[in-house]
């Protein structure tokens, strides 16, 4: 990842059009089996990392719906091939398209701690004013 939207999200889809790598999708579109919530592909968020804040805590209503999950990296290839939160694209030729296959730039000044604790985005935000 990536960040993660979660079950405070009031589904007003403000996020999906600020994402610069098209990595979310509304509940209908989600590929996880009965989404209830805006969804982020974790295999596509960049973290925003070439921006002062990531554009959809940026741009959410709602404090706290977004939060920071593990990078999106080899060292977390099971953590996301195996989690029951996320279901990874697989792509015709390339397969899935795991951290193993594509890792994803995130962002070093967040800590593994913020990471697992999933800390909001919005508390962080201010790491990079
Ligand atoms: S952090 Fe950036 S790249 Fe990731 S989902 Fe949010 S807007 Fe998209
Ligand atoms: S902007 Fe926030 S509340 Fe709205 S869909 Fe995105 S994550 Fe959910």
């Amino acid at each position: 990842m990536a960040v993660m939207i979660t079950d405070s999200c009031i589904n007003c889809d403000a996020c999906i059009d600020e994402c610069p790598a098209t990595a979310i999708v509304s509940a209908d579109n989600a590929p996880v089996a009965g989404a209830e919530h805006t969804y982020v592909k974790p295999e596509k968020c960049i973290e925003c990392v070439d921006s002062a804040v990531p554009k959809c805590a940026d741009a959410c209503p709602t404090e706290g719906c977004i939060v920071w999950d593990m990078p999106y990296t080899e060292s977390y290839n099971d953590y996301y091939t195996q989690s029951d939160n996320y279901v990874i694209r697989v792509h015709k030729k390339k397969g899935l398209m795991s951290p193993l296959v594509a890792p994803r730039p995130y962002r070093e000044n967040i800590t593994a701690e913020t990471r697992e604790q999933h800390v909001s985005v919005g508390e962080t935000l201010k790491l990079y004013n």
